[in-house]
């Protein structure tokens, strides 16, 4: 059965606890449209977008969350940047060979997690945790554990559904006015949490999914909330990065090709410029600073 990308969130009434869980294989499939990833990359970045959508339901604002692995290995990069709407988009930057079934140390080398939680209107918090653990939910744990932040724990699934690729998750999170005790909870469960398999994420429904899970426990669920690949790109944001480029360095693309074409790396969308677009952008430029 057809299952759509969503995000729900879930409460024991028991305990204080909270918990989501999202599927999000259609957001997952675009994200590798246009791309010609590597299987490992292709899984690495999944549990990134999985990962992504669950913290940005964490946040209690607007705003977005960037999780970025960067390290000196054959992936340079990769990141998924979503916000509060659960508007998902992806990137990879590859360079060198990514053999299969290479492991997250293999394929990044030494590296690093940065998160970045930029509220829409408040200030930008960065957390960076060295990638030591073995998947990327051993570094998120490590994440949490060295901020101060509520105990918390993901349980990240990629693999095939009916054919494609799929992707989906959840987390656990102790409610900041837990009482004593709750660790025990807690912990508890994580333990029944952990069992949870892809393919039960990727094709039961999610009352199924809670009451085989925690058939014992009393769950509130609330009211789903939608996911989706949303480029943030945009022939303004172009635009402004031209500005910031030397004119030298701009006349100099013009006269090799003729016009300046700008490829979205993470939509594939080309913004194409040429002089009478770079004049008019000049000149607006000069009017916004005089
Ligand atoms: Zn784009």
């Amino acid at each position: 059965m057809f299952k759509q990308d969503q995000l729900h969130r879930f409460l024991f009434e028991n305990y204080s606890v909270r918990g989501e869980l999202v599927l999000a294989s259609e957001t997952y499939q675009h994200i590798l449209e246009n791309h010609d990833y590597p299987q490992p990359v292709q899984q690495l970045l999944g549990e990134l977008l999985v990962a992504t959508s669950l913290l940005t339901a964490t946040l209690k604002f607007d705003g977005d969350i960037t999780v970025q692995i960067q390290g000196d290995g054959p992936v340079k990069l990769a990141v998924i940047n979503g916000n509060h709407q659960q508007q998902m988009r992806g990137v990879a930057r590859i360079d060198g060979l990514v053999p299969e079934n290479s492991s997250l140390k293999q394929m990044v080398g030494t590296g690093y997690m940065v998160i970045t939680i930029t509220p829409t209107h408040g200030e930008r918090y960065q957390g960076v945790v060295a990638l030591e653990g073995e998947t990327l939910a051993d570094c998120l744990d490590d994440y949490f554990r060295q901020s101060e932040q509520l105990p918390t724990r993901l349980f990240i699934r990629t693999g095939i559904q009916d054919g494609r690729i799929a992707a989906g998750g959840m987390l656990l999170q102790i409610l900041p006015a837990a009482e004593q005790g709750s660790a025990e909870a807690f912990d508890h469960l994580v333990q029944l949490t952990a069992t949870i398999k892809g393919e039960e994420l990727f094709s039961l429904e999610v009352k199924e999914i809670l009451h085989r899970l925690y058939h014992e426990e009393d769950v509130i669920l609330y009211e789903p909330q939608a996911v989706e690949f949303r480029c943030t790109c945009s022939r303004q944001r172009c635009a402004d990065t031209l500005v910031t480029l030397s004119d030298e360095d701009v006349n100099h693309i013009l006269q090799k090709d003729g016009n300046i074409d700008m490829a979205c790396e993470y939509c594939g969308t080309h913004y194409i410029f040429d002089a009478d677009d770079l004049a008019a952008i000049r000149t607006e430029k000069k009017n916004r600073f005089h």
